[in-house]
């Protein structure tokens, strides 16, 4: 009997050891991978990550990796840095990129920049300032660090293009001393800084020429055409088109933009650009009018003001390059993208 009762004793023991023994290797491999997978975790740099594109980009990116998001406020929303912040995996430095600074990163993304005509034009060599000593600055920083950096492009750089659609071989028709130029030339100037420092300092570089993109998030007072025609639809106000409204633009939503910039970044060492993102369903503005009116139910009438200066007569990129080296196409259709817009405006 007291055989019995050692023996069940013992075994008591034993299996007790076990499971203290289990729990203690599972709580010590735990920390161990949790502390092993935050240092192997990518540093990134996103300037102009309080922004429309930026913040999108943020959002993905702090998934799996640490984001130091360094932006001036200046058309960015400290609401996106706020909701951004809930994640441990995120940092705001409020800075310009004008001024010199470092920060030890493996990664770069420059998106610094206003992109809105309105915004850009507001303060026209603040603009051109933020395209060559920001760019220059970021340049130093991946030099310093190693780290690769992809500038954000746009389709600006081929000004009101003669060739349709554009292609990456084209070189644009900039009218140089014009009220776009801030924007267009800077992204022009940044884009030879990048392929510089790639040739002489071996900085491994990814260039993107973005076209219109839009969805939520951008800010109410944007100035571009999708956010303005929405907010005005949705409060019955007149929607104003700059001309008759037989410009085009091929509007692309933010959701498949990021996945391009991200794939962009992620690609072979050999692919460095540029590389036109962007979709290919021309529309004019004529329509994206009448196509909001009717999709928000709403009593605004179209009003027509004068054409902008400069303002591009047709745009729709060539996307061929990024189907076949980066396997990127838009998934999301104008309809689907602009019905989600509305619903975001509709909240705040
Ligand atoms: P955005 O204006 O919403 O974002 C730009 C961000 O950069 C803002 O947060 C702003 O505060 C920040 N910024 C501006 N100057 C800065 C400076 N000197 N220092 C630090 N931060 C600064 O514009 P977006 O639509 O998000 O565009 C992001 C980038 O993508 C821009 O570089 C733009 O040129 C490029 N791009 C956008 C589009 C588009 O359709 N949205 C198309 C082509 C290219
Ligand atoms: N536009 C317009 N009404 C607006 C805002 C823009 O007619 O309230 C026109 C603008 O003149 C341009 C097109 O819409 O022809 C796209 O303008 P946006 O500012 O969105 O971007 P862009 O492609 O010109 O940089």
């Amino acid at each position: 009997m007291i055989k019995k009762k050692i023996i069940k004793y013992w075994l008591l023991i034993f299996f007790f050891n076990w499971y203290i023994f289990i729990l203690l290797y599972i709580f010590i491999h735990e920390t161990i991978t949790d502390y092993l997978k935050d240092i192997m975790k990518k540093k990134i740099l996103v300037a102009g990550g309080a922004g429309f594109i930026g913040f999108h980009l943020c959002k993905k990116l702090i998934r799996n990796n640490i984001v130091f998001c360094v932006d001036n406020l200046s058309t960015g929303n400290i609401n996106n840095v706020k909701e951004l912040q809930n994640n441990n995996n995120f940092y705001f430095i409020k800075k310009n990129i004008q001024k010199k600074f470092n920060i030890t990163c493996d990664e770069i993304y420059n998106l610094a920049c206003p992109a809105s005509p309105n915004k850009y034009q507001k303060n026209p060599i603040d603009t051109i300032k933020t395209n060559v000593f920001g760019s220059i600055n970021l340049l130093d920083i991946a030099k310093k660090n190693k780290a690769k950096i992809f500038q954000a492009s746009t389709s600006e750089i081929y000004g009101d293009p003669l060739v349709h659609p554009q292609n990456e071989k084209y070189r644009g028709n900039v009218n140089i001393t014009g009220v776009r130029a801030c924007y267009d030339e800077g992204k022009r100037i940044a884009e030879s800084l990048f392929f510089d420092y790639n040739r002489s300092a071996n900085i491994k570089i990814k260039v993107a020429r973005i076209f219109n993109t839009y969805g939520p998030y951008m800010n109410t007072d944007d100035g571009r055409v999708v956010s303005n025609f929405i907010v005005s639809a949705l409060q019955n106000k007149p929607l104003l088109i700059n001309g008759d409204g037989s410009q085009t633009r091929s509007f692309c939503y933010v959701d498949d933009t990021i996945k391009g910039i991200i794939k962009l970044m992620n690609s072979g060492k050999n692919i460095l650009g540029p590389i036109n993102i962007g979709s290919t369903n021309e529309k004019t503005i004529l329509f994206l009018a009448k196509k909001i009116i009717q999709m928000t139910n709403s009593k605004s009438k179209i009003f027509f003001n004068d054409f902008k200066a400069d303002d591009p007569i047709k745009r729709k990129p060539d996307v061929k390059l990024a189907n076949k080296i980066l396997k990127w196409k838009e998934k999301t259709s104008l309809e689907d993208g602009i019905k989600k817009t509305i619903e975001y405006f509709k909240k705040i």
